[in-house]
């Protein structure tokens, strides 16, 4: 029986860099590509998740608020 340790809880930023081109921070969360692609054209729109900087996350959440405060509740 061997103790099983997740490396990734909840809540904690992965070690990612940020998925946006030419941004050189790390990634503090991760979100849906066809939810970024809203808010930024150049992440493809299709299935999967994309890591987003604080900075990116923020506008992220700037131009999904709407559609998405619900959304999140359920999702995490
Ligand atoms: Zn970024």
């Amino acid at each position: 029986m061997s103790p099983e340790i997740s490396p990734h809880r909840r809540g904690e930023a992965p070690a990612d860099p940020c998925g946006i081109a030419e941004c050189p921070e790390p990634s503090a969360r991760s979100v849906a590509r066809s939810a970024a692609h809203q808010a930024f054209p150049a992440v493809a729109d299709e299935a999967g998740r994309v890591n987003l900087c604080r900075t990116h996350y923020k506008v992220y959440k700037k131009s999904t608020r709407a559609d998405r405060a619900l959304a999140r509740l359920g999702r995490y």
